[in-house]
């Protein structure tokens, strides 16, 4: 019997940022629409339980969690662009917990959506851009130390280069990272992934899609067991915070060639939805939604294991 397709999803991912170019509607958005359509039914949506203290700890140091929980100002936690509150960082330690919990599925089913995640720019000691918890890296860590898995890769196709996640992996050659982003771009400087193409401003959905292919095979030839995927939606060409010019039809060909070479190769691949701040909010929504689609018809065809 087809298994059902696994979505994870949190309404505590729209917290209240206050007024901000991050638009946390969004989540629910994409969820709302992915129902409408049948793609997926309410009932079959996981939803994340709080990653503990000591799983949060797998990543991140203990001055770093101990300044979160203690919402306290400082070092650690001013170089994030949002706010500090326990709401947000209650939703972005959740999201630690949806994207392992997505990994999970993967791991089982092929393929998992988490309707959240991605936040690539925080640090294992510090905060930085809209992100305060590694939710990639605790899924691998906690994959790892499940014994679940020994390898894995990060794609991370974020029109901004996914630094903090590159530093935490940064000499562990049990996890491979790629980070295809805009050079001329936040963050500045940028971190080292074993893999980055920095792409010129403007760059266009064939010249996007060669050089995709081309580092693919990197990731491919370091034979991981789990992929994690930021599918940021920012690449695209109506974007406010982004300066490559990509089409909504380029990014759906980006993600077919990322989910495609996964199952082909049989490697688990979970999504996660990064950024994405295109002028019109149905934009971005509409991207997601087709990354989601994607995947979610590749778990809707995979049978369970008994
Ligand atoms: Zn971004």
């Amino acid at each position: 019997m087809p298994t059902p397709p696994v979505v994870v999803h949190s309404r505590h991912y729209e917290c209240d940022i206050g007024p901000h170019v991050f638009p946390v509607l969004k989540y629910g958005l994409v969820l709302r629409r992915l129902i409408d359509e049948g793609a997926i039914v309410a009932s079959n949506v996981l939803e994340p339980e709080m990653p503990s203290q000591e799983t949060l700890a797998l990543v991140h140091t203990p001055g770093y969690l101990e300044d979160l929980e203690q919402l306290r100002h400082g070092p650690r936690t001013w170089v994030s662009e949002l706010p500090l509150t326990r709401e947000i960082v209650t939703a972005y330690a959740l999201a630690a917990g949806g994207t392992t919990l997505a990994a999970r599925s993967a791991l089982e089913l092929g393929t998992a959506v988490h309707l959240g995640g991605g936040f690539h720019h925080a640090f294992a000691d510090h905060a930085e851009g809209f992100c305060y918890v590694n939710d990639l890296a605790i899924a691998i860590r906690v994959a790892q130390r499940e014994g679940l898995i020994r390898r894995a890769a990060v794609v991370d196709l974020d029109v901004h280069q996914g630094n903090g996640t590159a530093d935490i992996f940064q000499g562990d050659e049990s996890v491979f990272t790629l980070s295809i982003h805009q050079e001329a771009n936040y963050p500045v400087p940028k971190a080292r992934s074993d893999l980055d193409v920095g792409l010129d401003d403007g760059v266009s959905d064939a010249e996007y899609l060669d050089v995709l292919d081309r580092v693919l095979e990197r990731v491919w030839a370091a034979r991981p067991e789990l992929v994690l995927y930021q599918a940021g939606a920012d690449p695209y060409r109506d974007d406010q915070l982004g300066g490559l010019s990509l089409t909504v039809d380029g990014l759906e060909a980006r993600d077919r060639r990322v989910l495609d070479g996964c199952a082909q190769r049989g490697i688990p691949s979970v999504v996660t939805l990064g950024g994405g701040y295109a002028r019109r909010v149905e934009d971005t929504v509409e991207i997601h939604t087709r990354t989601a689609r994607i995947a979610i018809g590749r778990s809707a065809g995979k049978e369970a294991r008994a």
